[in-house]
């Protein structure tokens, strides 16, 4: 952060790169506070662009698009991790930017992550890197089985394969173009977690509570997070992973920091994401203070206050898939009787066309005790089929 240390105050406009889900929700918490929004996207019909003061239309290394964001804004976050971290830089030259683009350039690498992780003094799981057909070559057979990761661009499990021989590892790289890429030892998971954490510029850090999350296909389907929901030890060594990670980088901003928990009860980082995550959601309606309000909260200098979970809580991600759940004509799911549950909180990210595996929404649930909570979601889960 470079430009100005003082607190921007509501009135002052504030700016996202990304026209997401995520940007959406920054800008909707940013409005409920009196700021202005500026959105950057070329997609005219980005969730976050559609509901956005301003919405400038451009990619994200075009410079009048970059010159137009730091004229009208006072500070700019990101919600995307693949926008260039030199476009941070350069916004970074005349307004206040957080995350910073060093950072953001980590956590856009699974090679510069997975390095950090081990500069931090952090569990990760056993690895190789792969940029060349000599590495390839010269893989321990103890890293088999294994998943073959591109070591940039990968997201909800794209860009990954498993493969348990040399001869299969050698096909899986050949399939991704001998891109560099990360060869990760398969391990044998328990479940999976991820804590969120916000460090304001002071260096001072706050923490959501530790999500317990549920992937299928690659992709988050359920968090779950009440008191105790991990062993107390598990969940402390997760946050101090979490701390050191982000004190590492010298973060500003929000940093979901993704874990393994192994069989034997050991965590293992996974890796990270340089703003607010799909696992923090629920935090909008099961948190004093949302994912979203830290974010503002970052940028703008505003105090950091520790978070408090005042509910048990279950988040269902909303995949493009309960649209097809009665055949291949898009239907959109009952919402209704969806909220004739108690303490179902819908949210959708007005996007028109469903897709398969496309993020459509979420729903928080929220209720007195976990038992209550969970009854209800699985109610809400046979509704939408
Ligand atoms: P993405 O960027 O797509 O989220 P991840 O590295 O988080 O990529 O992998 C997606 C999912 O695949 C993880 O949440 C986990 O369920 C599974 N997975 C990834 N790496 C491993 C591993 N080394 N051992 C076992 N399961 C893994
Ligand atoms: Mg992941």
């Amino acid at each position: 952060m470079s430009a100005g240390q003082g607190v921007i105050l509501p009135g002052a406009t504030l700016g996202v790169l990304g026209g997401g889900q995520l940007g959406r929700m920054f800008v909707q918490e940013a409005q409920a506070m009196g700021y202005f929004t500026a959105v950057l996207d070329a997609d005219a019909t980005s969730p976050a662009g559609l509901v956005s003061h301003h919405h400038i239309r451009t990619g994200y290394e075009d410079a009048q698009g970059l010159a137009e964001m730091a004229r009208l804004c006072a500070a700019v976050t990101t919600e995307f991790e693949n926008v260039p971290a030199a476009s941070l830089d350069l916004l970074a030259q005349t307004l206040r930017v957080s995350p910073a683009g060093s950072a953001v350039a980590i956590a856009q690498d699974r090679a510069a992550e997975k390095a950090h992780f081990v500069r931090c003094g952090v569990p990760v799981a056993p690895h190789a890197v792969i940029e060349s057909p000599e590495q390839l070559a010269g893989v321990s057979a103890d890293l088999l089985p294994g998943i073959l990761k591109t070591a940039r661009m990968g997201y909800d499990g794209k860009g990954q394969v498993r493969v348990a021989t040399p001869a299969e590892l050698a096909t899986a790289w050949q399939d991704l173009g001998r891109v560099p890429c990360v060869l990760e030892k398969m391990l044998p998971l328990a479940h999976e977690c991820s804590v969120i954490v916000a460090r304001g510029q002071d260096g001072c850090i706050v923490h959501l509570p530790v999500q317990r999350n549920l992937h299928r296909g690659g992709i988050l389907a359920v968090t779950e997070v009440y008191d105790e929901n991990l062993p107390p030890a598990q969940a402390s060594q997760a946050l101090e992973a979490a701390k050191s990670v982000a004190n590492g980088l010298r973060y500003v901003g929000v940093l979901c920091v993704e874990f393994f928990v192994l069989q034997d009860g050991s965590l293992v980082v996974n890796e990270i994401a340089p703003r607010p995550h799909n696992s923090g959601h629920y935090s909008q309606d099961a948190c004093d203070v949302s994912q979203f309000e830290l974010q503002l909260r970052c940028m703008t200098g505003l105090p950091l206050v520790q978070p408090r979970l005042h509910s048990p809580t279950i988040m269902l991600n909303l995949l493009g898939d309960l649209w097809f759940a009665h055949g291949e004509q898009p239907v959109v799911p009952d919402w209704a009787q969806v909220l004739q549950l108690p303490g179902c909180h819908l949210r959708l990210y007005g996007k028109a066309q469903p897709k398969r595996g496309r993020k459509m929404g979420h729903l928080n649930i929220t209720g007195a005790t976990p038992e209550a909570v969970r009854a209800t979601a699985l109610k809400a889960a046979a509704i939408l089929g």
